[in-house]
């Protein structure tokens, strides 16, 4: 393990496979062509090669500043997803992740996916959907160490759709009792709600149907005061993120860069112990914050906010782990050894995990920071 250890808390799972898992998953299930998440076919990739994924990548990258570049970004989620074809590819890649990524530093990783879009390419029912990636998940810890949660997730705009129209449409019942009936505290899981538009889908209109999810005690995120740009971030009003504590009881943010407009905000913030899970780079690359240093993830450090570190969605942004994100973006975003130490507390901290892990992990953190440089 690295002299500093990472914790990361906001990381998508199929967007987390690297170009090589990727390419021995294609290459094991024959997936020759690659198709965008709406079924487009896009030439001149070779999915079982990882330079040409790489590549595919990298031209996705380049487009996110242009009108459409956020529509080819969700499109290009077509590729990781059509590699998991059944629920042992779920469990290997969750395995496989959670392992390799303690390998190279992180403490304890949480991965975070959407059951319905598993559901709908393997065909299990959401239950076996995600006790095969908490398998995954629990199976890194007791073979290799490796600690890890998994985050099942729903969109926000594809959350409650008429009860009569298609279930795509309408993921959050379905979800939040799956989340609900499969929570162990022993053995947790969490919730997030993602997707967009954070204004026309605020976190009141989900409190009704995450009752039982917070009435079973597992912990909630939310994508939220991420859709704002810089300097005022008003079109994500800071407001949204005291609601999501408030209404949803959520335990972290996912993003919350808004809050950088809003004092009161972070007060609450700050007194009700919620995490914000920062994502600099996705920020960045998505034009939320126009250059690193505009990110305000150090200030928040410096108020005292339990402000962690992520890198979001992986094969689209760059860096695979967090050590690499900070190695190439720790000055830009003035953070040294102290803040390093920082976020990896913060991240256990606000982990979802069990008092034990939590603690275990705490000791963890001690014995590495004990170890001379
Ligand atoms: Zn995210």
């Amino acid at each position: 393990m690295a002299a500093v250890p990472t914790v990361e808390l906001h990381r998508h799972f199929e967007a987390g496979l690297t170009p090589e898992t990727v390419a021995r998953l294609a290459e094991k299930h024959s997936v020759c062509e690659v198709r965008t998440r709406t079924g487009i076919l896009i030439p001149g990739v070779d999915p079982q090669d990882p330079d040409s994924i790489r590549a595919y990548y990298r031209h996705i990258a380049d487009d996110f500043t242009r009108p459409d570049g956020f529509a080819h970004f969700v499109d290009s989620f077509g590729l990781p997803l059509s590699v998991l074809t059944n629920l042992e590819d779920l469990e290997e890649a969750a395995f496989d992740q959670i392992v390799a990524l303690y390998e190279q530093g992180s403490l304890h990783t949480e991965l975070r996916g959407s059951a319905m879009t598993y559901q709908e390419r393997i065909g299990a029912p959401v239950p076996e959907i995600i006790s095969a990636l908490r398998a995954g998940v629990e199976r890194a810890f007791t073979e290799r160490g490796a600690s890890g949660t998994f985050i099942v997730a729903f969109s926000r705009q594809n959350g409650l759709g008429p009860e009569d129209g298609p279930r795509m449409k309408r993921q959050a019942p379905e979800v939040c009792r799956a989340v609900a009936e499969l929570y162990d505290p022993e053995r947790p899981i969490g919730l997030d709600i993602a997707g967009f538009p954070e204004i026309t889908f605020p976190p009141r209109l989900f409190e009704a149907v995450t009752a039982p999810v917070r009435e079973a005690g597992a912990p909630i995120t939310i994508h939220c005061g991420e859709q704002g740009r810089a300097p005022d971030f008003a079109d994500a009003p800071p407001e949204l993120v005291v609601e999501a504590i408030e209404r949803l009881g959520a335990r972290r943010v996912g993003h919350g860069t808004c809050l950088v407009a809003s004092a009161e905000a972070r007060r609450v913030v700050r007194e009700a112990g919620v995490g914000v899970e920062c994502c600099p780079q996705s920020n960045r690359l998505m034009g939320f914050v126009p250059r690193l240093e505009d990110h305000p993830l150090r200030s928040f450090l410096d108020e005292g906010l339990l402000a962690s570190i992520s890198t979001d969605d992986p094969l689209m942004f760059g860096d695979f782990t967090v050590g690499g994100l900070l190695e190439h973006g720790g000055d830009a975003l003035a953070l040294g050894d102290a803040e390093h130490w920082r976020l990896a507390e913060n991240g256990v901290a606000t982990a979802f995990v069990s008092p034990a892990r939590r603690a275990l992990l705490q000791e963890r953190l001690r014995m590495l920071r004990a170890q001379p440089a």
